[in-house]
């Protein structure tokens, strides 16, 4: 049990996936529990992708309701990442950054040798 809650409580930091308050990981089941994304009644299951961590009060105002319309009556837009989903997410992003770069450079060399070209073939048609 308590591997899987360590889990649990790192997909998140310890952040509450349904208002974002923090918790400590040594306060499961005094101000935070698991909670089921998709809740049982509605066929969610108890793997690990479908549990978050919730503070107690969260848990049972959302009772069956969609975790999406939970957080947005809490003013939270999307579901609080961990320190490492983040860096993931910064780490994809300058990739992509990088890639859409090598794009331009290339596209430029690209217009670069058909202006090269169009002027040698104007200069042959000269001479
Ligand atoms: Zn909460």
């Amino acid at each position: 049990m308590w591997p899987e809650i360590k889990l649990i409580y790192s997909k998140t930091d310890g952040c509450c996936h349904l208002c974002g308050k923090k918790h400590r990981l040594s306060d499961y089941a005094v101000t935070w529990q698991r909670e089921h994304h998709i809740p049982r009644a509605n066929g969610g299951g108890d793997h690990i992708r479908n549990l978050f961590v919730a503070c107690i009060r969260c848990n049972l105002i959302k009772g069956t309701l969609p975790s999406k319309v939970v957080r947005k009556r809490m003013g939270l837009n999307q579901v609080p990442l961990s320190r490492k989903a983040k860096l993931r997410i910064k780490r994809d992003q300058e990739s992509n950054n990088t890639l859409i770069f090598l794009l331009i450079l290339f596209f430029l060399m690209l217009f670069g040798m058909y202006q090269q070209n169009l002027l040698e073939q104007q200069q042959k048609n000269l001479s």
